[in-house]
């Protein structure tokens, strides 16, 4: 499609961390030119040295899957995937579990793990090779205006300022966005006082593809299956995560050992281990004047759930199926009719999962004997429950939402 005379681009997008990435190259799809702007220099992204794209371990669900497939990525991020085939939820020092398993619940596996810096360099080639994508990098966005047709986008790149004209800008600028706070939108950020440890693990036993949710008493700490060994986020209290990370390998591996378990039998090997402060970020009203929050920017959950990105795909999706009709009935793309469209459909799933990951990062921490008792009695019962584990998979797949 060509722009409108005088717009130099359909869309801009600031922000090439994953999402941004990913929906510059769903709308390019749908024939829409897109600029993406980007602060970070390319040759630390292909070295994953740029914060979005790092050694971190990604569960791209059931529905993200087919995303990827539409986009005719999956044959390329599949051999760096390991499947999940089975997941079990416990609960440190206590009765109940659940098992959640590919065989039972009659699908071909439950969900994929892959590292942020592999799928972020596979997007990033996809994006500067796309013909209908132009990509600034390094390239900050410095300010915006919007108009009744259109948004002047101003920007710095090494060589010189500079500007164009879109009719429609994407802030996904990460969770401390810089556009949604210029355009004062409402954010409500709930700080859970935790952080969150991530290392690569190696354990006696092999994972046989396997995935632990473990609830413990200071938060929940998931192990992720990936290739021979497993990605650990385990989610502690600010104080104790950070006399964690100042010990000695053994010291810490102790300390871990006696978090997990021994179901893997002895852990044999702890990796580097990084910290990611734990928080909330809900905004109410995503778009205003021509500019729309994506992701991390209009939403961002505790990362032991899994569904940051997967939330940020599905909102990609959506969008990109509303600018879709839009085009297709020549209306203006950057309107508060279609936007609003767009914000109406994404609500009720952003208010389940950022709802969902609240409950896991706060429920677990009580520690009340019936409180406990009520626990072990809902594992059960969903461990008994072929149909309550459809429910579950559905959601935490991000199926609920295809059908609804
Ligand atoms: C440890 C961990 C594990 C996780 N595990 C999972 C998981 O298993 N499954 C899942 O679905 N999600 C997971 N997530 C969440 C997922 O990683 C995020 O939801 C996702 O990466 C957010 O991407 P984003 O592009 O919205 O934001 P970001 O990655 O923050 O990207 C924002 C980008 O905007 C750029 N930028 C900012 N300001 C400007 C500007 N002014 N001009 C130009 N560029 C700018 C930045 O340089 C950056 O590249 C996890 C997160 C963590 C921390």
């Amino acid at each position: 499609m060509a722009p409108h005379k005088d717009i130099d681009y359909d869309i801009t997008i600031v922000g090439g961390g994953l999402v941004g990435l990913a929906a510059a190259l769903s709308l390019a799809g749908e024939n829409c030119l897109v600029h993406l702007l980007e602060a970070g220099e390319p040759e630390k992204i292909m070295a994953n040295r740029h914060p979005s794209f790092d050694d971190r371990t990604l569960v791209i669900n059931p529905a993200s899957r087919l995303f990827w497939q539409q986009l005719d990525l999956w044959k390329d991020l599949l051999p760096h995937c390991t499947a999940v085939n089975r997941v079990h939820v416990s609960q440190k020092g206590r009765f109940g579990s659940v098992r959640f398993d590919r065989e039972r619940l009659q699908v071909d596996y439950l969900a994929h793990v892959i590292e942020a810096k592999v799928l972020g360099r596979c997007l990033w080639l996809q994006v500067m090779r796309h013909p209908h994508i132009t990509l600034s990098a390094p390239a900050e966005l410095t300010e915006f205006s919007s108009g009744d047709q259109d948004v002047l986008i101003q920007y710095k790149s090494p060589s010189k300022p500079n500007s164009h004209r879109s009719k429609l800008l994407l802030a996904a600028d990460g969770a401390r966005s810089a556009v949604r706070q210029k355009l004062g939108l409402k954010t409500i950020t709930k700080n859970y006082h935790r952080t969150a440890i991530v290392a690569n693990v190696m354990t006696e036993l092999p994972h046989r593809h396997c995935a632990y949710e473990r609830l413990t008493n200071t938060g929940p700490m998931a192990l992720l299956p990936f290739h021979d060994r497993l990605g650990l986020i385990w989610s502690l209290p600010e104080a104790q995560a950070q006399q964690l990370l100042k010990l000695g390998d053994s010291e810490f591996t102790q300390g871990l050992q006696e978090a997990i378990g021994y179901r893997l039998g002895r852990i044999s090997r702890i990796g580097k281990r990084s910290a990611y402060p734990l928080y909330r970020i809900c905004v109410p009203q995503q778009f205003k004047q021509r500019v729309l929050l994506l992701g991390n920017a209009a939403h961002t959950v505790s990362p032991v759930s899994a569904q940051g990105l997967n939330l940020g795909v599905r909102g990609i999706q959506r969008l990109t199926a509303v600018i879709k009709k839009a085009l297709k009935t020549q209306q203006d793309i950057g309107n508060d009719g279609v936007l609003s469209e767009y914000q109406r459909q994404s609500q009720p799933d952003q208010q389940a999962i950022l709802q969902y990951t609240d409950d896991l990062m706060t429920w677990f921490k009580i520690d009340q004997p019936l409180v406990n008792g009520l626990r072990a009695l809902g594992l059960l019962a969903v461990d008994s429950s072929v149909g309550l584990q459809r429910q579950f998979y559905r959601l935490a797949g991000g199926l609920a939402e295809m059908t609804s």
